[in-house]
């Protein structure tokens, strides 16, 4: 497979873009390539500037769980383009997707619109601290919840796959009202509380963890959040940006029967197209203006393209079947992954959540960051590469997950698995 096109374009691009990337987790520095420039994409099928075609379990890192170019999506969009781009004024439907959401995830009442999971999280978190009035936040490490200076701390993702964990310019003053504490670890989050917890604004939490790889939550884990959140009077947030209507479609706290305070979501939401969203109880969200006095704002915000392509990918979900099917499918990925392992010596963790797959080079569980930390990086970066010259398209990062589609056939399953059968 040759990447000539793709090498070109990012000499180009390293001229007058940050590292000829948007976003660095983009770059593929941890797995010593460059990155490839794509084309197209179409179903679960990714094609690149130099027209090599790969099987997709990146699915733009989480938004296109109906695979790419939806008819039903595309249809949406289309549909919009018709009457505008942006208004600046609310729309039909705003409302729409509002009363979908409000009806789909349990803990949300009320929610507002926002343009990217970064400013879902930043503005939860002003409006916890607005509710409660006090300053202080609790999150986890290897959690990653955008690049808001409060989360910049031992953060997951690309900060942890540039082994950076904080960033230059994010104030002391700042990062100094957030603790982040170990994952899974309900002991040391206990003890934390009952030293500090009446000046806890909030908790945040990924309640599946999807950015130090994949790390369910251990038993009790959410349950303590939620009862130490209550105890002290604390906002629980839970970050489904990535977890948000995939894990199921109410999300992780359907799945697992705990109920946050404000619930940050993003990536499926928008379909695809640039969006956020962030929800809670009435009595939390009327705090935010111009109902309350916490501001919050955005002039794209509401968008109508965002909000069909977000919507017709919603109401796709609901087609009976839907979660069954992909459960099928990420099982069925899961099972010949660790078949393909167990046929070789190297030790492999594989850990899953429905439609999120993280498969660690280690031979220790995997339950926080420390333990990802453990996994052979240098073994992921050639595994990554022989994969990818073998058409499969994963995340160049030990750090990031794989994401099932509903369009991966079985067809792709089976590629994939003979793939890494050969790979490892
Ligand atoms: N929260 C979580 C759990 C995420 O996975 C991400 C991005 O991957 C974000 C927040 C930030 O979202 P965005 O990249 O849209 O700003």
């Amino acid at each position: 497979m040759l990447f000539k096109k793709s090498q070109e374009l990012f000499k180009q691009a390293q001229k007058i873009i940050p590292g000829g990337v948007n976003s660095p987790v983009r770059a593929c520095r941890a797995v010593g390539m460059d990155p490839l420039f794509i084309q197209s994409a179409q179903g679960a099928k990714l094609y690149d500037a130099d027209g090599n075609q790969y099987i997709d379990f990146v699915g733009s890192w989480g938004p296109m769980i109906l695979g790419h170019r939806h008819p039903a999506v595309l249809t949406a969009i289309q549909a919009v383009l018709a009457r505008g781009t942006s208004f600046g004024a609310p729309v039909d439907l705003e409302v729409e997707m509002a009363e979908l959401i409000v009806k789909t995830v349990p803990g949300i009442e009320m929610v507002r619109m926002v343009n990217s999971g970064t400013e879902a999280v930043m503005s939860a978190i002003r409006l916890a601290r607005g509710f409660s009035g006090r300053d202080l936040i609790i999150k986890f490490d290897g959690c990653y919840h955008g690049h808001a200076d409060a989360m910049l701390r031992t953060a997951g993702s690309g900060v942890a796959t540039l082994e950076i964990m904080s960033s230059p310019g994010v104030p002391q003053d700042t990062v100094k009202h957030t603790l982040s504490l170990p994952y899974n670890d309900i002991e040391t989050l206990t003890e934390t509380m009952q030293a500090c917890g009446t000046e806890v604004a909030a908790i945040i939490v990924e309640p599946v963890a999807g950015n130090m790889g994949l790390v369910p939550p251990g038993d009790g884990f959410l349950k303590a959040l939620r009862e130490l959140t209550l105890q002290y009077s604390s906002v629980l947030i839970f970050d489904e940006v990535m977890t948000g209507f995939r894990v199921s479609p109410g999300g992780a706290q359907e799945l697992y029967n705990i109920t946050p305070d404000i619930t940050c979501l993003g990536k499926i939401i928008g379909g695809g197209l640039p969006v956020g969203a962030l929800g809670g109880s009435v009595e939390i969200m009327k705090q935010m203006a111009p109902q309350g006095s916490v501001y919050q704002a955005g002039t794209l915000s509401g968008n109508p393209l965002a909000m069909a392509a977000g919507l017709a990918t919603l109401k796709q979900l609901q087609s009976p079947g839907f979660y069954d099917d992909l459960e099928a499918a990420s099982s069925m990925l899961a099972r010949g992954l660790v078949k393909a392992a167990a046929k070789t010596n190297v030790p492999v963790v594989l850990n899953r959540v429905g439609s999120m797959l993280g498969l660690f080079f280690t031979s220790t569980p995997v339950n926080n960051f420390e333990d990802a930390k453990k996994s052979n990086l240098d073994y992921f970066a050639a595994y990554y590469r022989t994969l990818l010259q073998k058409g499969i398209y994963i995340a160049p990062s030990q750090f990031e997950v794989m994401f099932v589609s509903g369009v991966h056939q079985k067809q792709d399953i089976e590629t994939t698995i003979k793939a890494v059968e050969e790979v490892l």
